[in-house]
């Protein structure tokens, strides 16, 4: 079994090539970028891309970035279990930082509960510049 956390074991084919994809990438990657380092590996069409995004997603072994409308493979370890999922995006190296934090679920939680508010997603997306871009 590898390390990872999450059961990769029955992926199709194309799901297995777009997931190792996002994983060696340094950021994250719009579908297209996707489609266009698979089109060796047989990739045709930007569906065959967002049909395995789509599972990826369902899994959690990929995360969607809304506001890069772009995809990334999931970072951290039991990510949906620890709390909230969140992103910093560095604007000067593209890099994410994906993290998870059990009082923002807890207290986003609350708030629902108060409110009566039934959430169905939740997404967290910090801009910014990351420390070692700051510190250059
Ligand atoms: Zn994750
Ligand atoms: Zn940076």
């Amino acid at each position: 079994m590898p390390a990872h956390h999450h059961d990769n074991s029955d992926l199709t084919k194309n799901q297995a090539l777009v997931y190792d994809t996002l994983n060696a990438a340094d950021g994250p990657l719009s579908a297209y970028t996707i489609l266009d380092q698979l089109r060796e590996a047989g990739f045709r069409a930007p569906l065959q891309v967002y049909r395995a995004l789509e599972r990826l997603q369902a899994l959690g072994l990929v995360h969607r970035l809304e506001s890069l409308n772009a995809f990334v493979a999931c970072s951290h370890p039991s990510c949906e279990e620890d709390g909230t999922v969140a992103f910093a995006i560095c604007e000067t190296c593209g890099r994410v930082f994906e993290f998870t934090d059990a009082e923002l679920k807890s207290r986003l939680g609350a708030w629902a509960k108060t409110t009566g508010f039934r959430p169905q997603k939740t997404t967290i997306e910090m801009r910014g510049i990351c420390a070692e871009c700051k510190a250059a």
